[in-house]
């Protein structure tokens, strides 16, 4: 097999939502990129770009049109102009309200394979950057001075030396365990089964998340009048809804989701993923970094993984210019103090966004019983406490917090550094 030595600034192993957007960031810095994935990226069996759809945040919208990405998503991006929030069975709802936080929506809701092709097709035009997919990582060294990593394609063998890696090869990340850095992993004890529906009522830009005794039931508002919907429930549970025929399944699902929308029509394919919870011991370390489900993997009842994904992505690319912002002279991207930089900056915003996920799973979350009485009265009373609303609301919204120049709408470097930084 032939043999190839390949020089780069950031290594990234894996091209799903995180890598592949991540490497899409530094293309407009004079880093520059490598990335290895184990897919081909334009094969619907990718998996991070597969029947799924996420819920952008308001904030997260923002980063993506800084980045140039949004023009190739809109037309597929469905408006969330409100949040329903209810509990099957108890009396009280609460309703975010896009108006009366002043924004023209709360978050777009797009599908994954949409997001991948707009990505990657960018990333097909981007300078600076090199894809090798499919390609399998087999040797990572972590030196003083960069890393030292083999790479298999097909047809030849690359010996990379990079000055930092940055894993994001999902949540059981391959390059955390080379890495030698720990993991917590607890199962959810519960699986969440995807499918989109056409409902007799037109959604017109609601999204719901109802809470019910098997686990959350989410129903997100997509192009062409349909819905999204994520269904929780037990490993078991699952098992049998996703062996259920059209008729059946759509009659418990309606049973489990009401009538808010009339009757429930179509019901598309299926598909299950069971929930692992997944936190990395650290998000860097000697010349690496742990992004998207590699660093932590969260439930999807608060539809927060990416969006955070996305925020942690424009810091750490902004941590890697900052000198170039400064003093016009680009950094070591892998070292230490930059690194350190980032893990400070993003701890606040990882920690509370999993602290309000937890928080949902366990306040709604089987179980619960003694926590249940106050639920109903706790959902409405925040929907009267307009500070209560609005703090969940701009944290949901990716808005709170020290926020990255691509999350304020400014971008990542002045054209004027970036083409003329000079390394250190
Ligand atoms: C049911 C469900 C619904 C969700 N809904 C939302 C939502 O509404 N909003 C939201 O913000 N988030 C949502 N999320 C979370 C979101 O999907 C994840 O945050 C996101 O997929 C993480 O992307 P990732 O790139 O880190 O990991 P992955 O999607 O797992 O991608 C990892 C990539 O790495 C590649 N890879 C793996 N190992 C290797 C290797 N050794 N070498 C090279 N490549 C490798 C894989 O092929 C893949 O392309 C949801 C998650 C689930 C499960």
């Amino acid at each position: 097999m032939t043999v190839r030595s390949l020089d780069t600034d950031v290594l990234i192993i894996g091209g799903g939502l995180a890598g592949a957007t991540l490497a899409h960031t530094l293309a407009t810095t004079p880093l520059s990129t490598l990335i290895v994935e184990a897919r081909d990226p334009a094969q619907l069996e990718q998996p991070s770009f597969d029947g799924r759809a996420t819920a952008l945040a308001n904030g997260s919208q923002r980063i993506l049109t800084s980045l140039g990405l949004w023009d190739r998503i809109a037309a597929h991006a469905e408006p969330i102009r409100t949040i329903h929030i209810s509990e099957r069975g108890r009396f009280g709802a609460a309703r975010i309200h896009a108006k009366e936080e002043g924004v023209a929506a709360l978050g777009y809701t797009v599908e994954n394979r949409i997001l991948g092709a707009a990505i990657w097709e960018a990333l097909a035009a981007a300078n600076g950057f090199e894809a090798l997919a499919p390609a399998k990582l087999v040797t990572l060294e972590v030196r003083e001075d960069g890393v030292r990593a083999v790479v298999e394609t097909g047809s030849f063998e690359a010996t990379v030396r990079a000055r930092v890696v940055v894993a994001a090869d999902g949540a059981n990340s391959v390059v955390r365990r080379m890495l030698d850095i720990g993991s917590r992993e607890d199962s959810y004890e519960q699986t969440a089964v995807i499918l989109n529906c056409t409902t007799e009522l037109a959604h017109a830009g609601r999204a719901f998340e109802r809470f019910t005794p098997n686990g959350p039931l989410a129903f997100l508002p997509l192009r062409d009048d349909r819905m999204a919907v994520v269904w929780t429930m037990s490993h078991e549970q699952a098992g049998r809804v996703s062996a259920l025929d059209d008729d059946e399944i759509r009659r418990e699902l309606q049973a489990a989701f009401g009538h808010r929308l009339g009757r429930i029509d179509r019901i598309g394919e299926r598909v299950a993923y069971p929930l692992t919870r997944v936190r990395s011991d650290t998000v860097s370390g000697t010349r690496a970094v742990l992004i998207g489900s590699a660093a932590v993997n969260l439930h999807p009842v608060a539809g927060q993984g990416f969006n955070l994904t996305l925020r942690d992505i424009a810091s750490l690319a902004e941590s890697f210019t900052e000198t170039l912002r400064a003093d016009n002279c680009l950094d070591d991207p892998g070292a230490a103090d930059v690194l350190q930089r980032y893990d400070d900056w993003r701890k606040r915003d990882q920690k509370k966004v999993a602290a309000l996920t937890h928080g949902l799973i366990r306040l709604f979350g089987i179980g619960a019983l003694p926590m249940a009485a106050t639920r109903g009265v706790g959902l409405m009373a925040f929907d009267l406490v307009p500070g209560a609303k609005a703090e969940l609301a701009r944290q949901t919204m990716g808005l709170s917090g020290k926020l990255p120049r691509l999350a304020r709408g400014l971008p990542l470097l002045p054209d004027v550094a970036a083409a003329r930084g000079t390394r250190s």
